[in-house]
Order: C-alpha cells, then sequence, then structure tokens
C-alpha cells in the first residue's frame, strides 16, 4: 500500500505555546546535560561499554545493578499507571521524537517550504530552481540538526571526554566513533525527513500498548460527540438543528497522524493537542464554548460529568508513592564505598600466648563507586579489637575495587563465646563511607 504522506497545517493556538514553552525546556536539557557537571561528573552518563551510569552526579556500577532494577521496574509502573489515567499525553508533550519533530524539523520545513498547502503543491510540482534550492536547503540542516543529535546522544554513551577527543584527534584514531557519529546521523535524519509519523504509529511499542492501558476512563484527547454531532454546517434559521461540530476538517488539518478525532480514539494519536487548538478556534469563531475536542474520558462524555478523580487513580497513585519511597530509601542508604568481608579461607584462629590475644585473618573486597581515588582505614567498633593490616595499599581506586586482607586481634580475657559478631567502619579521615560486620572465632574454655 503506497503511503500517503501527511502535511499538517500549521496552528498555533493557547496549548500550542504550551507546548513550545515546554518542549524549548526540554531541548535545552536534552543538549544540555551532558555538558553540565555536578560532582565532578557528568549530569547524565549512560556509558553502556564501561557499565558505568551517572545521574545527577550519582555514580552506578554494576554492584547498583538492584537499583536499576527497581528503578526499571519504579520506572514502567509509573508509565503503565501515567497512560491508565492520563492516556499518551507523554507522546504528544515530552517525547524526544515528537519534540525534535514537531518543534524542530516540522518548524524549519514550513519556515522553508509555507504551509501544508504550499508544501504538498511544492512535492507534487515540476522541479524548478526554486524546488531544487528549497529541497536543498531543507535537507542540508535536516542533515546538520541530525549531526548535532547524533553527538549529543554520543555524549551520553561515551561521555563528553570521549566525544570530544573523537572530534578533536585525526579521524583514522577512531574509526568506529567516526562510523558511529555517521551511522547515527543517518539514522535521525532518515526519521525525521521520512519516517516521521510512523515512528509513533508503527514502531514505538509504547504506542502499541495504548489499546492495552487505554479504557473509558482514561483521558484522552476525545471529541464529545454528544455536543458536536449531528455535524454540519451551522443553520443560523433553524438553531439546534446541528450540533456544535460544523464540519470545517480543521481538526483533521492540523493533526500531524493525519486522523479524525472525531472517529474516537485511536491508536495513531499521539495526543499533541493540534486538533484542540484549531477546534477552539472554530469554537470562538460561531460563538460556542470551547473544548468540542478535549481532554477527557470516554465516560465523562457519554455520562455527561465533569471529570474527577476515581478510587482507581488514589489506588495506582498509592502504589507508586510507595515504591518511589522504596527507591529513594536506597538511593540515600546507598554506600560510595561498598564493603564485602570473609573469613580468610582455611583459617579459624590464632593464639597470641606472648601477648594473651587471639586474631582472625579476614579478607575484604572494597569497591568504589565514585570516580575518585579514596584513602581509606578499617576500624573495629570494639575498642579493645585491634586490626593488623597485611601489606595494605594507600587507596581505593576510582571507579576500582581492592582486595585488603588483615587480622582482627581481640585480648583473649575479653572471649565470652565461640563465636561472636564484630562490627566495623570504614572511615576516610573523619567521614564513615560504610559498616560492615563479621564473626570472631576463638576458643572459649581458655
Ligand atoms: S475542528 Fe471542530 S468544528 Fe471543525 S470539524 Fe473538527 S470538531 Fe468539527
Ligand atoms: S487527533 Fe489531535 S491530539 Fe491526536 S494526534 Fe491528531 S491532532 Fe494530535
Amino acid at each position: 500500500m503506497k503511503r500517503q504522506w501527511i502535511y499538517p497545517k500549521h496552528i498555533s493556538g493557547t496549548l500550542f505555546k504550551y507546548r513550545s514553552a515546554i518542549g524549548a525546556i526540554l531541548l535545552v536539557l536534552l543538549f544540555g546535560a551532558p555538558f553540565i557537571t555536578l560532582n565532578g561528573e557528568q549530569l547524565v552518563l549512560l556509558d553502556v561499554l564501561h557499565r558505568k551510569f551517572v545521574f545527577f552526579g550519582l555514580v552506578f556500577w554494576p554492584q547498583d545493578f538492584y537499583l536499576f532494577v527497581l528503578a526499571l521496574l519504579v520506572f514502567i509502573i509509573f508509565i503503565v499507571l501515567f497512560t491508565v489515567i492520563f492516556g499518551r499525553v507523554f507522546c504528544g508533550w515530552a517525547c524526544p521524537q515528537t519534540i525534535f519533530m514537531e518543534m524542530v524539523f516540522r518548524r524549519i520545513e514550513i519556515w522553508i517550504e509555507g504551509d501544508h498547502n504550499q508544501r504538498k503543491k511544492l512535492d507534487e510540482g515540476p522541479v524548478t530552481l526554486e524546488k531544487v534550492i528549497k529541497k536543498t536547503l531543507k535537507h542540508f540542516l535536516f542533515l546538520a540538526i541530525s549531526f548535532l543529535i547524533s553527538n549529543t546522544f554520543l555524549a551520553y554513551i561515551i561521555g563528553r571526554k570521549a566525544l570530544f577527543d573523537l572530534i578533536t584527534d585525526p579521524v583514522d584514531q577512531h574509526i568506529g566513533g567516526f562510523a558511529a557519529i555517521c551511522i547515527f546521523t543517518l539514522v535521525f535524519y532518515l526519521v525525521f525527513s521520512r519516517m516521521r509519523e510512523l515512528v509513533c504509529t508503527v514502531v514505538c511499542p509504547y504506542g502499541r500498548l495504548q489499546s492495552v492501558l487505554l479504557d473509558n476512563q482514561s483521558i484522552v484527547v476525545a471529541y464529545d460527540y454528544s455536543r458536536g454531532e449531528p455535524r454540519g454546517r451551522l443553520n443560523k434559521a433553524i438553531p439546534g438543528a446541528t450540533g456544535d461540530c460544523v464540519d470545517c476538517k480543521l481538526c483533521v488539518q492540523v493533526c500531524p497522524t493525519g486522523i479524525d478525532i472525531r472517529n474516537g480514539t485511536q491508536l495513531e494519536c499521539i495526543n499533541c493537542t493540534a486538533c484542540i487548538d484549531a477546534c477552539d478556534m472554530v469554537m470562538q469563531k460561531i460563538n460556542k464554548p470551547l473544548r468540542l475536542i478535549g481532554f477527557q474520558s470516554e465516560e465523562s462524555i457519554r455520562e455527561k460529568k465533569p471529570f474527577r478523580l476515581s478510587k482507581r487513580v488514589y489506588g495506582y497513585s498509592g502504589i507508586l508513592l510507595l515504591l518511589l519511597s522504596v527507591l529513594t530509601y536506597l538511593l540515600l542508604a546507598r554506600t560510595p564505598v561498598e564493603t564485602t568481608i570473609l573469613r580468610a579461607s582455611g583459617t579459624l584462629y590464632q593464639l597470641n600466648p606472648e601477648d594473651g590475644t587471639v586474631s582472625n585473618l579476614y579478607t575484604a573486597e572494597l569497591v568504589n563507586k565514585t570516580n575518585e581515588p579514596v584513602k581509606y582505614e578499617i576500624r573495629p567498633d570494639d575498642p579493645d579489637a585491634r586490626i593488623r593490616y597485611i601489606g595494605k595499599q594507600a587507596v581505593i581506586p576510582g571507579g576500582g575495587s581492592l582486595k585488603v586482607t588483615f587480622f582482627v586481634i581481640l585480648p583473649q580475657k575479653k572471649i565470652r563465646q565461640y563465636k561472636s559478631g564484630i562490627s566495623f567502619s570504614l572511615l576516610s579521615g573523619s567521614r564513615t563511607l560504610d559498616n560492615f560486620k563479621t564473626t570472631f572465632i576463638a576458643p572459649f574454655d581458655l
């Protein structure tokens, strides 16, 4: 089946202005995040190759995998709940695909080729000098922006420093990186110049999920058929002969996915709200109340009731809040250095008759989750216990780990049982980095 190219009409209503403002903020954040430094780290880094992830200055390593899984779970539940309640509003207002398409690429296209009718005419018309110039300029700018997006994308994946090296070093030193930039540029260019709404309507799995997630209580962009029908030209002679919809089809002309929202909720609707702006404009002109198309649920249209938060919304929000609280607690309780302590294999205890002490030998693995080298000291919480290191290294390397072997020595007269608990603090100067515990074994019948 031949694809029908869509030429949406540009509309600049109240919601479009809000959407533009939100889009501008998100674009600044998207382009800025890899270049902002917090706690000495890139604000956001998703370095899959080195398995290092940074969010708002907090570094996460493979040891934090449980946090990653929980965060992913919270995110999925959030998306599901949000969609069940508010439909696909994320797609129209916050998805990078829509923001780039509608706020960047579409605007350039309108600026160069004109509004929907002019664009259609240009595409269907013969090849002229004007057409060649306009198309060349448009695709050149599309490629340039795709190149910029591709570089930003790489800054998230490999880090801004590696990206800077990639850009400034000779190409033959980074053949792989250079190839990645070219491939990503081409992919982004094809997405925004050719695929466009197909990404939302065919490719995006979130879009395909809508049929499962939405129900008649979900708030979506919807046409109030009870008010609009029977649609038809405004009949001033017989007031009330038709509904409020004057069948101008402006809502269809502005739709970036080419659907008619008056046919009901459809998977293709990305909740961009362009049709709300368009219809409001028409309603204003014909002196009818606004929001013939608006954010509403099927149930509120059918029962002609204003939308109110249902018990379901409160229930879902409660679950989400609980998960977020657990995640926040785990994030706050997360230590910069993680310690795993094990008794050295093959040993139980050593008696030292010359000074009346008994000692146990341990090996601890210290994992530094920060990017900086950390000086450390292990201190037993029991003031009677002493530590004697075997070949201690002074620092734990940044983003690395260190194995430390040491004796814990206790006076024999302090021993009260064969196996007792012993706890330690891992210190860096006066700062406690971690607390950990193990058992101490000593003969009791001394
Ligand atoms: S813009 Fe409003 S009035 Fe015009 S066709 Fe769409 S729903 Fe009807
Ligand atoms: S139907 Fe309306 S909200 Fe949905 S995609 Fe089209 S213009 Fe946007």
